[in-house]
């Protein structure tokens, strides 16, 4: 497969002149990304990868790292969290509190905002320095010793964050959060303001494309169940209330963020990162999601 080529192609092709949405401005240090920026990057089985535009350059990953969390939270307590979060689509906004009510604090996946929450409050819980634990993570599975946290953006996030701390507040009263909620929600927007690349994520997430093994040294980092979990989690509820349109055009487990990103993988294949900061109405990447389209169909190769 002639990678460069095709990535080559979508880039001759697309153009954030043809998308109409906005760049999230609800967290105010978002609304400042150029919106013209616009790269993709595909990392492959067999370590070749490839790349076009502003691939190197660094964005908030915002909800991405709900997939980095969630598999930290497995590697502590395993399927035992299903007693906390369950596994359904939720077909709400990401950061929606209406279900929570008659669902008595279980928030319905891992991947909206309230699910990331419980979560949060396990890893509060669990570890000793959680901010610390994350960034070393993520810089062992990406070999990137430079991944930061953005503390302009998780700043800009505390000071409007009113949704999340009421989510926090109301699963707590529902009886399904332990800790206090200050550290919590802290964690939750440092999280968020993780500043990584697409190259970087797509080096990432190969372990979700190589059943939980790092590449070149063939290390065990997740086990296949928990891989297969985390997989089925992101083709379901990777979108949110747009899961079903991404599967749709696209056909890969993937997951978004309001900064703009989206990562996907077809299992022990690849895995491909595209970032443009356009989103549209359900808060994903509308160019990213129109290019991946481009991706499954001109490969031919999707999971389904
Ligand atoms: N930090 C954002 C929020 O909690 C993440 C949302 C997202 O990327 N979908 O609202």
């Amino acid at each position: 497969m002639d990678y460069q080529k095709i990535l080559n192609t979508i880039h001759e092709e697309m153009s954030y002149r043809d998308v109409k949405g906005k760049v999230a401005s609800y967290i105010p240090e978002l609304a400042k990304i150029d919106r013209k920026k616009f790269g993709m990057h595909v990392y492959c089985g067999d370590q070749q990868h490839f790349s076009f535009g502003d691939s190197n350059e660094n964005f908030s990953i915002q909800s991405i790292s709900k997939v980095f969390t969630l598999a930290m939270t497995m590697r502590i307590m395993g399927e035992d969290l299903w007693d906390r979060v369950d596994v359904e689509p939720s077909g709400d906004p990401f950061n929606s509190l209406t279900q929570l009510e008659y669902e008595h604090g279980i928030p319905r996946n891992p991947f909206i905002n309230a699910g990331a929450l419980v979560i949060s409050d396990i890893l509060v819980d669990q570890l000793h320095d959680p901010k610390q634990e994350l960034l070393n993570f993520v810089r062992k599975i990406t070999g990137d010793p430079n991944i930061h946290y953005d503390k302009r953006v998780a700043a800009s996030e505390k000071a409007t964050g009113y949704r999340n701390v009421a989510l926090v507040n109301y699963i707590k009263a529902l009886g399904n959060i332990k800790c206090d909620v200050e550290p919590i929600v802290d964690f939750y927007f440092h999280q968020c303001s993780l500043a990584m690349n697409c190259k970087d994520l797509a080096k990432a997430f190969m372990i979700f494309a190589n059943k939980g093994r790092m590449l070149e040294t063939g290390e065990k980092i997740l086990k296949p169940k928990t891989v297969k979990r985390i997989n089925a989690l992101m083709q379901t509820c990777g979108f949110y209330d747009e899961a079903g349109e991404f599967s749709f055009q696209v056909g890969l487990p993937g997951k978004s963020g309001v900064g703009g990103g989206i990562v996907a993988i077809h299992p022990n294949n690849y895995s491909v990162a595209v970032w443009s900061p356009i989103l549209n109405e359900k808060g994903n990447s509308e160019l990213g999601m129109k290019a991946l389209e481009r991706f499954t169909t001109l490969t031919g190769v999707s999971v389904f």
